[in-house]
């Protein structure tokens, strides 16, 4: 018991773990995995930074830079989520409609497919131009 509570004592006012050192311990774990088959030497090194890092940042009292960390790693993450959303919005469109850019403005404008050739009519400047749908 005096280990617990010595262990308490010791993470008084430290920062802890986050999504941040928590996906570094992850991606840690795969290199480690990695490093079994590929260039033992890279993954083993990259696994021990991230390990070092994430440790170095459970430990940490400067909370508002951690905080600062954990935030730019989630913002990332939301992008790649945006990103991966959309594409799987246009293979989904893809199969019942085109999606064609308005060669004025560049906006883009979703046709449906199997019409033969159209004129489309650019909702935004009005730009006419023939596509085949
Ligand atoms: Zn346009």
């Amino acid at each position: 018991m005096r280990w617990r509570e010595a262990i308490a004592r010791f993470m008084v006012g430290r920062y802890g773990s986050d999504a941040f050192s928590r996906a570094m311990s992850v991606v840690a774990m795969v290199f480690l995995l990695l490093s079994w088959f590929v260039l033992p030497q890279v993954f083993y090194t990259l696994a021990l930074i991230l390990i070092v890092y994430s440790t170095f940042r459970m430990f940490s009292r400067n909370h508002q830079k951690r905080y600062k960390e954990n935030l730019f790693y989630t913002k990332q993450v939301d992008k790649v989520k945006y990103f991966i959303n959309k594409l799987k919005y246009r293979s989904s469109q893809s199969k019942t409609h085109h999606i064609y850019s308005c060669p004025q403005c560049k906006q883009k404008i979703r046709v449906p497919k199997g019409k033969g050739k159209i004129m489309i009519r650019c909702p935004k400047c009005q730009t006419e131009f023939m596509k085949k749908s």
